[in-house]
């Protein structure tokens, strides 16, 4: 018995979300009295001994170059061949997009209950398996009980804190089965942006507030400055002001950095379902009354083309920026 986490990588190195979900993973086994064990796919550059220091024992390293790029239903196929070998009766994601898109898959072919959204450790008191999610947008939550033998859970990212301890992982060489797959990623073009927005630690996000495209030089001057991925809404996108890829929402990307700064958005419950995760929510609007104020940590009621140059400027200056 063990609980394995899916360690989730890009270009060869670790994702930040997979260090929250090895911190989660060991302590749940911890709570089972199991060990915890990772598993990795595809090329990596990074020393995974050193991801001892997250709880884990164990790694299995599936070292084929065949996986370096996400086709969910080859990394499903693969994750059952390392789940049944080390006999998991838990399974740790992330839920982030590779998450979501491997998680559902193999729970279908593991016959394993799947708790997606997870907000906190399970209940595991008098033999029961009890996760937390979030339900409605955030707006409620709901305790899954997990019946099945084998169990998976999709943590949502920045749900719970990186922890490090003494110690580091036994890596081992994995050597399943990979079969060629239905899908070749021929091409890779990468999203705009210095700072990829599901990683991103502070996220600056504009709306229609903005009135323009030509107004977002000063959006990007205080992201910049923060060293922080841009983001927007969903109009935004729909008109073309900004790439699509930065429409965060509920039909947008779903993202919890550490801070969020919205910009001339009202805070359409819709907008609200993809950001109301993050640890701490600036909003600027000119209109008090404007729905974010209710969900924000600070507030600022004026006028954004007074306040966001004043605020990089204050920002360089606190970060010697000339
Ligand atoms: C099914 C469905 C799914 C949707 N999915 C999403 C989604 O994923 N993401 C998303 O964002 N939306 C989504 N929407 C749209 C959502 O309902 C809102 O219409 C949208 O979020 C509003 O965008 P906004 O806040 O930029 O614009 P607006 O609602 O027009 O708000 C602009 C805000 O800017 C403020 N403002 C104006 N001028 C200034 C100024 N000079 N300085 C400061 N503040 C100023 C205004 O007071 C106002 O609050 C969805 C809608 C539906 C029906």
């Amino acid at each position: 018995m063990s609980v394995l986490i899916f360690i989730d990588s890009a270009e060869g190195h670790v994702k930040k979300a997979s260090l929250e979900v090895l911190t989660y993973g060991a302590k749940v086994a911890e709570q089972l009295g199991v060990a915890a064990e990772g598993v990795i796919l595809g090329t990596v550059t990074e020393d995974l001994a050193a991801l001892g220091k997250y709880g884990v024992k164990k790694i299995h390293h599936v070292a084929n170059a065949a996986l370096d790029h996400l086709d969910a239903q080859v990394y499903t196929r693969v994750i059952a061949q390392v789940a049944e070998a080390t006999g998991a009766t838990v399974i740790i994601f992330s839920n982030n997009v590779d998450g979501k898109a491997i998680a559902p898959r193999l729970s279908v072919r593991l016959k394993a209950g799947l708790v997606s959204g997870a907000i906190g450790l399970p209940d595991t008191s008098n033999g029961g398996f009890t996760v937390k999610k979030n339900v409605f947008s955030g707006k409620a939550f709901a305790n899954i009980s997990v019946k099945t033998n084998i169990k998976i859970i999709a943590l949502n990212p920045n749900a719970y804190k990186t922890e490090t301890r003494e110690g580091t992982a036994e890596v081992v060489s994995f050597n399943a089965t990979v079969d060629p797959g239905k899908v070749k990623v021929t091409k890779v073009t990468k999203a705009s942006g210095e700072v990829p927005l599901t990683e991103a630690e502070i996220v600056v996000s504009a709306g229609r507030g903005l009135k323009g495209p030509e107004n977002w030089g000063m959006v990007e001057d205080l992201a910049k400055a923060l060293h922080a991925a841009l983001a927007c809404s969903r109009p935004v996108a729909d008109a073309h002001w900004r790439p699509h890829n930065e429409h965060v929402g509920q039909t947008g990307i779903a993202i919890a950095p550490n801070l969020y700064i919205a910009i001339g958005i009202s805070g359409a419950i819709q907008h609200l379902a993809g950001v109301n995760r993050s640890k701490v929510i600036v909003v600027i609007n000119k209109d008090p009354e404007a729905p974010f104020f209710k969900a924000a940590d600070y507030g600022i009621v004026g006028d954004a083309f007074e306040i966001v140059p004043k605020l990089t400027a204050a920002v360089k200056k606190m970060k010697g920026i000339t």
